[in-house]
């Protein structure tokens, strides 16, 4: 999935060091300093998660790290520089900036997620795809999961950087989150391929709601029997961040256990939410929109056990397809 070799790793850490280096030592640090002694993050947060600061200014990284025409290329192709279509003048992509490294599965920086310090627009940019950046595989703070416990039981998915590091610490080890894009089969994937269960917790908003249904259809074709994925939705307004730092870790990990919901009742609660099951176009509706969904799931007792479900509900099993008549042969 990933080029064993390539230079834009070396220029991506040396960027990632360029940054780290101006929050420590920049003459304009004070303003991120601040910014993350007020949203809570310690010093040692801080350096697991390598968080740095683009300083103000077009070409404070261009001029230190674009020393000749080929630097400046792997810049451009990493993603740190972005170039006027018109004029063809490059500049640097992430100015007065915090700035969060996005490592792989080896440790190695691929990418960047920057968030302005006020309320400017757009508040978070990211770096763009890349040949070694594919924001469908790539999940933020897996690296630095896996760092702090090799025997990970469990996964928590959540939307934003500073959920994963808020989480992170408050002695939430386990987090990670999308990168402002929707949940894919493949993060999925490769989720499970290191814990057999996963907890979906996405901001109490519209679009964390949305997030939660599109990871469940994306979950859904990795549904063997003994994976287990949860749904946590939160209070209207709140995101984990804003959660875990007002109640702290216990009451965010006792949620977490005790209002989650399994993949087969979001499955059946969401999908009924605006039906009258009582009438019979409710049961045919949600058979016809249960069924092809239930069809996608690996797991042979899970799939019996909802279909058997959505029988209690609608009196209708799993459509068969139907043998399609031929037409009536025409008279001589
Ligand atoms: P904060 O708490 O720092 O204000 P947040 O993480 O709660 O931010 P959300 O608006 O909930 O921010 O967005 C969640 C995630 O979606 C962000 O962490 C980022 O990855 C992505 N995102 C948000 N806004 C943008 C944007 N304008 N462009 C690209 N990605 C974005
Ligand atoms: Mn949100
Ligand atoms: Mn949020
Ligand atoms: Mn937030």
């Amino acid at each position: 999935r990933q080029p064993a070799q390539s230079p834009l790793f070396g220029i991506l850490q040396a960027a990632s060091d360029f940054y780290g280096n101006a929050l420590h030592a920049h003459p304009a640090r004070q303003t991120a300093v601040q910014y993350l002694g007020k949203r809570g993050i310690s010093k040692d947060i801080a350096g697991d998660f390598l968080l740095g600061y683009a300083p103000p200014g077009w070409d404070n990284l261009l001029r230190e790290l674009g020393g000749d025409s080929l630097k400046e290329k792997y810049l451009l192709e990493a993603g740190l520089l972005a170039e006027n279509p018109d004029s063809g003048r490059r500049y640097d992509r992430f100015r007065d900036r915090i700035i969060f490294p996005i490592r792989d599965s080896r440790g190695r920086v691929i990418g960047f997620g920057g968030r302005v310090l006020g309320d400017d627009k757009p508040k978070y940019l990211n770096s763009p795809e890349t040949p070694v950046f594919h924001k469908g595989q790539e999940l933020y703070g897996l690296y630095e999961a896996r760092q702090h416990n090799r025997q990970l039981q469990d996964i928590l998915v959540v939307e934003g950087y500073m959920d994963v590091i808020a989480l992170a610490q408050q002695g939430l080890r386990n987090a990670v989150a999308t990168l402002g894009t929707a949940t894919t089969p493949e993060h999925i994937k490769r989720l499970l391929r290191i814990v057999p269960t996963i907890t979906f917790c996405f901001d109490g908003d519209n679009a964390g709601r949305k997030a939660a249904w599109r990871a469940l259809e994306a979950t859904l074709e990795h549904m063997k029997d003994g994976i287990s994925a949860r749904f946590l939705f939160l209070p209207d307004g709140l995101d984990p961040d804003d959660l875990v730092r007002n109640e702290g870790a216990e009451a965010f990990r006792a949620r977490i256990s005790s209002q989650s919901q399994s993949l087969s009742d979001y499955f059946f609660r969401h999908l009924s939410e605006e039906l009258d099951l009582d009438s019979l176009e409710g049961k045919a509706h949600l058979a016809t929109l249960a069924s092809p969904l239930i069809g996608k799931i690996p797991g042979h007792n899970l799939q019996q056990l909802m279909e058997r479900q959505l029988l209690q509900l609608t009196g209708l099993g799993i459509s068969q397809p139907r043998p399609v008549s031929a037409p009536a042969s025409q008279p001589e």
